[in-house]
């Protein structure tokens, strides 16, 4: 049941949320809801594979509820990722993993820089 409206949540997020944000989203459906539980219950969900965790270079977990292979441009500045799509990065190679004894399932190339938001509001700041 929890985890049905857990579930639920992060598929209403059109733009992978942070931990702290689903439970923010889930405290309003289930008042008094632990924060631990939500948390177990997002890792649960990335690991049957329902939803995806997406890597951060910050500490905080984001959580992406597209399964499909897509990319993420990641601001450094404010943290934000959006979902980019490019025929070139589908179609990479995997690198042979087998001497790390690693299977590889899934990856997703992340581009890193600063987002147009960011890039205006600094160019506004050094006219000053
Ligand atoms: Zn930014
Ligand atoms: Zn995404």
């Amino acid at each position: 049941m929890q985890r049905r409206v857990i579930l639920e949540t992060v598929l209403e997020f059109d733009n992978h949320p942070s931990a702290d944000q689903i439970f923010d989203a889930v405290e309003d459906r289930l008042p008094g809801v632990a924060r631990t539980t939500v948390y177990r219950t997002l890792d649960h969900l990335a690991r049957m594979g329902v939803i995806t965790k997406a890597c951060h270079p910050g500490r905080v977990a984001r959580f992406d509820p597209r399964l499909e292979l897509h990319h993420h441009l990641v601001c450094l500045r404010c943290n934000e990722f959006f979902d980019f799509e490019d025929d070139g990065l589908n179609e990479l190679k995997i690198p042979d993993t087998s001497a790390f004894g690693f299977e590889v399932n899934d990856y997703r190339v992340q581009l890193r820089g600063i987002c147009q938001t960011c890039r205006e509001r600094e160019k506004k700041e050094e006219s000053k």
